[in-house]
């Protein structure tokens, strides 16, 4: 899990979400062992961005 670059985001995705999805431990590095992450549920209960979609 050394080199997150090596992946790139897959169309359509929410880059916010994709990289929180794949690199949990360093997105949510910040957050307690029970705390939720204040973007991760933004988008939940917001949708996406469109400037956060790659096309
Ligand atoms: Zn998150
Ligand atoms: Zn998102």
């Amino acid at each position: 899990m050394a080199s997150a670059k090596a992946t790139t985001l897959p169309r359509g995705q929410c880059a916010q979400c994709w990289y929180h999805a794949y690199a949990s431990r360093e997105a949510h590095a910040g957050l307690g062992p029970r705390e939720d992450c204040p973007q991760c549920v933004e988008h939940m209960a917001n949708g996406h961005p469109d400037h956060m979609i790659v096309l």
